[in-house]
């Protein structure tokens, strides 16, 4: 079973994904971590990313396809959750070729809708270890000690791009590019619309619902 999940920044999609690897043990596939992993070791391509990202732009599309394709092959045969790829309609119709190519296929694309005024509010009170493995929220999951990760005792970070002043760029750039992928699914049968209002396990048991999984 191969699933993509999608939507505005902040809906849920990597809370989502960290549950379903945990529990269903699907393969975790984020274009984000892909490109936040460039920007650490400091390659060619994580220095033109960067300052795309800080900006709360999406990276160009050539980019982000070239560096899909060699990372899609090794999910071959295993169960996977696609994660912020693909994000415009370029994207999607490259996943499409690439994966028929491969003899691969999308089971479900998960919307996650959540309102503009709790999306800004879940961005803005992100905190995070740097390597983005624990991530915390300063009203609705605080860390026991403020700044501090219980798991490692780092120092908790804000993503440059949780700024107030970038989600609003990436707010844009969600409604310009990502929104239309909806109607994409949408004509492909896979659309598989869920509220990502309410608590995480909520949102995940209507997700595993939907999928007899
Ligand atoms: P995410 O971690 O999925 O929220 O992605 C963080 C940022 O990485 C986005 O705001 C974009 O700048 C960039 N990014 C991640 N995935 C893509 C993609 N599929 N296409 C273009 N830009 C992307």
């Amino acid at each position: 079973m191969n699933l993509l999940l999608f939507g505005p920044p902040g809906a849920g999609k990597g809370t989502q994904s960290a549950l379903l690897v945990e529990r269903k043990r699907f393969i975790h596939f984020s274009t984000g971590n892909m490109l936040r992993e460039a920007i650490r070791e400091g390659s060619e391509l994580g220095k033109k990313a960067k300052s795309i990202m800080d900006k709360g732009s999406l990276v160009p599309d050539s980019i982000v396809i070239s560096l899909v394709e060699d990372e899609l092959k090794k999910l071959k045969g295993k169960n996977f959750i696609l994660d912020g790829f693909p994000r415009t309609v370029t994207q999607a119709e490259a996943l499409d070729e690439l994966m028929s190519k491969l003899g691969l296929s999308l089971d479900r694309a998960f919307f996650l809708s959540v309102p503009q005024d709790l999306i800004v509010r879940r961005l803005t009170g992100r905190r995070m270890t740097k390597d983005g493995r624990h991530v915390y929220h300063i009203e609705f999951s605080p860390p026991k000690k403020m700044g501090v990760c219980d798991v490692t005792s780092e120092e908790l970070i804000q993503r440059p791009d949780d700024r107030e002043e970038v989600v609003s760029s990436r707010l844009e750039a969600y409604e310009a590019s990502t929104a239309p992928l909806k109607k994409y699914y949408e004509k492909s049968g896979i659309l598989v619309e869920v509220n990502g209002v309410g608590s995480s396990e909520e949102v995940y048991s209507k997700i595993v619902s939907s999928m007899n999984f």
